[in-house]
């Protein structure tokens, strides 16, 4: 069985979502997993951000927006009676249960149950649409088996498990759809995979069920050598390893999820990046291969953090970087990139949720300084240690960008690059100049 996800905009009008029969039709069985609509998920942060606020007549104001534009879709979208009638009561349905957020306290627990309306109304629209065209299909809750544990991480065994539970109430469907994004926590609370979830939620349900292939769907023809958003003349990669793929989207490229490839490598499911506005299109195939290029892509990551700890007690000293690693541990803080010298060490996080806390116990064994609006630029290649020169044309393609931080050699696929916000555009640019 394939799993197929289409993201935002490929679900992102009427016209689109009818586009998506011909891609889904074949007589074989598939998963498919579907985003909100484009703009959804953006307008529901905005409505739990009016509500965390206590401005709940900007909330209804918002939500009546988001309503119409509903009621437009499903005006579009149906045109058999029956199929109008659950739709228009889909969104009724929906929307109350939006309003009524606006009336009671408002807190964490429900802005996640709203963050998820998204999903759930993509799926029952396209779900009645292939009704209407008479093409069986079921819906698959994945409130019923999309699960994260205590650390917030997917749970691969419990997915399993009910994922297949789902399945076997419904054998030998044509179409199984289902919603990306959203899951519960260990409470049984909804809750969802972060931003751009879906793709892992399409990666994760793959793995869960030993897909032969997953297929991201999305308005792209594949991951590009560069950033398409900040730079010109990009191309798309034909192949790129698991590896690669994970470096780039951990790293920034947008395309994917930032852990969305680890569930694929585990059980070694080749995923395609394919796009609905070009489906003939041959899109990027990422499997245990090897791209083999010296320099396969670029892409950038902002919102970076450095710290860097200065210690005399480093010197010759053994056991300092495990009291420092010890304390970003305690705080769940990954650590991005690290560069250490005798005296001193610099890294990087993302997650600044506890930095106060831990700077303070930071300072207790160092001196601190830190240093915010960053970009890590991350070049993925293959940089194997026989290799000569790939450092040194990355550098000379940067030569005229102040570098804060530098990191090559943790993989043999990455090389990483710390330099301000404010001059990622440059350093994306001289890169696509100077190494494709
Ligand atoms: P979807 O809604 O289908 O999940 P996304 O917007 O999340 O789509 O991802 C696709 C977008 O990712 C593209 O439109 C493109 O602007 C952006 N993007 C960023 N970096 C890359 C890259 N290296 N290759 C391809 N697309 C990229
Ligand atoms: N709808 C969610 C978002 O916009 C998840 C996704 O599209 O992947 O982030
Ligand atoms: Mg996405």
């Amino acid at each position: 069985m394939k799993v197929l996800k289409f993201g935002g905009t490929s679900v992102g009008s009427p016209e689109r979502m009818k586009k998506l029969v011909p891609l889904i039709q074949a007589p074989e069985s598939k998963i498919v997993v579907l985003s909100a609509m484009s703009g959804t998920t953006n307008s529901l942060v905005e409505i739990s951000k009016a509500l965390h606020d206590g401005q709940p007549e900007q909330a209804k104001q918002l939500i009546g927006i988001l309503e119409a534009k509903y009621k437009e879709v499903v005006k579009a979208l149906y045109t058999k009676e029956e199929s109008l009638k659950k739709g228009t009561e889909l969104i009724k349905t929906h929307f109350e249960f939006l309003y009524s957020f606006c009336l009671n306290p408002f807190g964490n627990k429900e802005e996640k149950a709203i963050l998820a309306q998204g999903e759930l109304l993509s799926t029952a629209l396209v779900h009645y649409y292939l009704e209407e065209l008479g093409i069986p299909s079921v819906l698959l809750p994945a409130l019923n088996f999309m699960r994260i544990d205590d650390n917030e991480e997917p749970d691969l065994h419990y997915i399993e498990e009910h994922i297949q539970k789902e399945l076997s109430r419904h054998p030998s469907v044509p179409v199984y759809i289902t919603q990306g994004y959203i899951c519960r926590n260990m409470f049984g609370e909804i809750d969802n995979l972060k931003r751009g979830g879906s793709d892992y939620t399409g990666t994760l349900i793959g793995a869960a069920i030993h897909a032969e292939e997953i297929q991201i769907w999305t308005d792209i023809d594949g991951m590009h050598n560069n950033d398409p958003r900040v730079v010109e003349k990009t191309h798309p990669v034909t192949e790129l390893s698991f590896d690669e793929a994970a470096e780039l989207a951990y790293f920034g490229a947008k395309i994917l999820h930032p852990t969305c490839v680890l569930p694929a490598q585990l059980r070694k499911i080749p995923v395609r990046l394919l796009n609905t506005m070009q489906p003939e299109a041959k899109g990027t195939l990422i499997s245990e291969k090897n791209s083999g290029a010296s320099f396969t892509a670029v892409a950038a990551k902002d919102d970076i953090t450095a710290i860097k700890i200065k210690s005399g007690r480093m010197l010759l000293a053994y056991g300092f970087l495990r009291s420092v690693f010890e304390v970003f541990e305690r705080y769940k803080t990954p650590i991005d990139m690290i560069a250490t010298s005798e005296v001193a060490v610099s890294l990087t996080i993302d997650n600044t949720r506890n930095l106060k806390s831990i700077l303070t116990e930071l300072r207790e064994i160092a001196t601190v300084d830190v240093d915010s609006e960053l970009s890590i630029i991350c070049v993925v290649g293959n940089f194997t240690a026989e290799k000569e020169g790939s450092a040194f044309r990355i550098l000379q393609s940067m030569k005229e960008i102040p570098i804060r931080m530098i990191s090559y050699g943790g993989s043999e696929h990455n090389v990483s690059i710390l330099v301000k916000t404010s001059q990622k555009k440059a350093a994306l640019v001289a890169l696509n100049n100077g190494l494709f």
